[in-house]
This record gives structure tokens, sequence and C-alpha cells, in this order.
């Protein structure tokens, strides 16, 4: 019995998500009485270094050509089964989100999709937590079956190195053919994605056009911030559609999430509601974003994010 962690390595580097999915299986195997490996699909700069996020080993499997759901699905159940591994724990990320289900059906596991804390044994069963309602409330799952496969919430957990380099070794799978021939990759560079931010400034409708967008991305610069938008903001052109957050874009967990000019209509706070310190910046009162606001601002945002600004970069002058 182990966890397995899959870390994942988009151009051959790991991004923060998978320092965090690989924490993450380390505290939950520590609740567990177990260890945690991670495992590695294709090439990667430098794998033992999940050892100081709580790793034990990394298993390394060979693989070219890029993400494809059925070739991970198969390397990641048959490592899992090789290892003895119980528990599987992916991102939930885009290839987090299109393997989990491949993973469950070849190894007849339960399955609990966006976990926000580390799991606790309920006799047999795995007892996990995740929002439901559209983030409105949090629900407590237990998973009695053999096998379990869950997938974790950006930034759910504070990240500490707690190791040193670890031993990785190599495993050769035997795979399915891609299904899947990748013929563009287009990517956002130069920001942090936002599924892993930890500072966000969004904004909606409420910015009468995209040319009046400056004042939102000159404050992202100050902050170090991605930046994010409402749905309709996405669907007019005003923004690219990787910048949606909410229930049918994406669902994000930063420190702080500065939005201007959104209402807060539900389907826009499922995608927000558990970022750990939202500010509303809206010019009417009876806005539904005030509610699930730590602090609001009720004014014109032409007004006050400059100024908001211009405090920033003096405080962080200072
Ligand atoms: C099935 C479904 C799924 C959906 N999924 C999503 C989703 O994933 N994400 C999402 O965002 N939406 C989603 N929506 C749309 C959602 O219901 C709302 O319509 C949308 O979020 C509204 O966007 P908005 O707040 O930018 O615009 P509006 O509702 O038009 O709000 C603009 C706000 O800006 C304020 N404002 C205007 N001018 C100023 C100013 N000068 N200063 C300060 N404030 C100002 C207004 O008071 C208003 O509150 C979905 C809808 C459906 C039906």
């Amino acid at each position: 019995m182990s966890v397995l962690v899959l870390a994942e390595n988009p151009k051959g580097k790991f991004k923060k998500s998978a320092f965090e999915v690989t924490h993450y299986g380390h505290l939950a195997a520590q609740s567990l009485g177990t260890d945690c490996i991670a495992l590695v699909i294709g090439d990667v700069d430098n794998p033992a270094q999940l050892g100081t996020y709580g790793a034990s080993k990394v298993i390394q499997v060979a693989h070219t050509g890029g993400f494809d759901s059925k070739v991970y699905s198969t390397i990641i159940a048959e490592v899992a089964k090789a290892t003895g591994s119980d528990v599987v724990v992916v991102n939930h990320s885009a290839n987090g989100k299109a393997v989990m289900g491949g993973v469950a059906v070849k190894l007849d596991a339960g399955i609990v999709s966006q976990v926000n804390a580390v799991p606790t044994q309920d006799g047999g069963a795995l007892k996990v937590t995740k929002p439901v309602f559209s983030g409105k409330a949090f629900a407590e799952f237990s998973v009695s079956s053999a096998n379990k496969v869950i997938s974790l919430m950006g930034n759910a957990i504070p990240l500490a190195a707690v190791g040193s380099d670890c031993a990785v070794e190599s495993m050769s799978v035997d795979a399915p053919a891609a299904g899947v021939s990748i013929k563009e990759v287009k990517t956002v560079d130069g920001t942090v994605p936002l599924p892993e931010a930890e500072l966000v400034v969004s904004a909606g409708r409420g910015m009468k056009g995209p040319e009046n967008w400056g004042i939102i991305e000159d404050l992202a610069d100050t902050l170090g911030a991605t930046t994010a938008c409402s749905r309709p903001v996405a669907d007019t052109g005003w923004r690219p559609h990787h910048e949606h957050v909410g229930q049918t874009g994406v669902a994000i967990r930063p420190n702080l999430y500065i939005a201007a000019g959104i209402s807060g209509a539900i389907q826009h706070l499922a995608g927000v509601n558990s970022s750990k310190c939202i500010v509303v910046i809206n010019k009417d009162p009876e806005a539904p974003f005030f509610k699930a606001a730590d602090y609001g601002v009720c004014a014109d945002l032409f007004d006050v994010v400059p100024r908001l600004n211009e405090a920033f970069k003096k405080a962080l002058a200072e």
C-alpha cells in the first residue's frame, strides 16, 4: 500500500502543481501510515527534486509524443499496480481531469475530484473533503473501494520542503498507441497559469470594453498577479478564453482575488469563492459579489483601480 502521485512535467519542467501534488501525496501517506511515490511520464529536468516535497522515490516512465489520456491512464494504472499503490492522486488540471476516469476504470477504483484537504482513514475507507453546491459548502466523502483515485485542487495546501533529492527508478510500461495526434500547441507564456496563481486581478462587463483593460493589466503587473475575467467578457472577445473563470471556466483558489466590475453571479462564484481573500470593486451596492467579499469597495472602478495601483506601488517601494 502506498500513495502514487502524477507529477506533471509539461515541456520537460515541473510546474508548482507537481510539487503541490507530491507534497499532498506525502501528507496523505503520513496520514495513512505509508509512503508517497511520484510518477513522472517522459523527460524532465531533475526528477529527484520531488523528494524535497516528500516523495520517497520517483518512478520515471519513458514516453515521447505529448499528452494522450489513453496512454497516460494506462501508464498510471500499471505503475499503481506494480508499486502496490492503492491511492492515486492527480492535479485537478486539464490533464489530471482527462486521465482520472480512465485510471479509476482500470483500477476498479472509487473516484473523487477537486479534493481540498488531506484525507484521513475512516475504518477501511478514505475520507476526503471537497467543495459542493458551487463552492457554498464542503462535503466529506468516504471512499470504501480497495483502490481510490482523487484529484487535488490547486493551492489547496501550503507547499513545504520536507526532505531532499530522492532515488529515481525507470520503469517501462506496455502502453497502447496514442489515439490523438497533436497538430499544434498554443501556450500562454510569461504569466503564472490561472490554476496556480496566488494573486489574481479579474474584471467583468463593468469595464465597458477591451480598450479599458490597461488599468487591470497595470494593477496585475504591480502585484505580479495573473489576469482573469468573467465569461461574457471572454465570450464577446474582449479577453482570451483562457482567462475565463467560473463554473464553465477555470476554477481557481488564489490567496488574493480582486474582482472589478463583476456582478458575482453564482456561475462566476462557483469558480472563485474558494479564494482565500476576495476584494470586490463594484459601483452597485446590491451586487451579489459583496456577499462573498472579504473586502468590498462600492465605487467606480475607473476611479478605484488606478488609485489602488498607486497605493500598492508606494507600499511595495517602501
Ligand atoms: C450555464 C451557465 C454557465 C456560466 N458560467 C459562467 C462562468 O463560468 N463564469 C462567469 O463569469 N459567468 C458564467 N456565466 C454567466 C453568469 O451568469 C453572468 O452572466 C456573468 O458572470 C456576468 O458577468 P459580469 O459580472 O462581468 O457582467 P454583468 O452581470 O453585466 O455585471 C457587471 C457588473 O459591473 C458593475 N459595474 C458596471 N460599471 C461599473 C463601474 N464603472 N465601476 C464598478 N462596477 C461597475 C455592475 O454594477 C455589475 O455588477 C454562466 C451562465 C450560465 C447560464
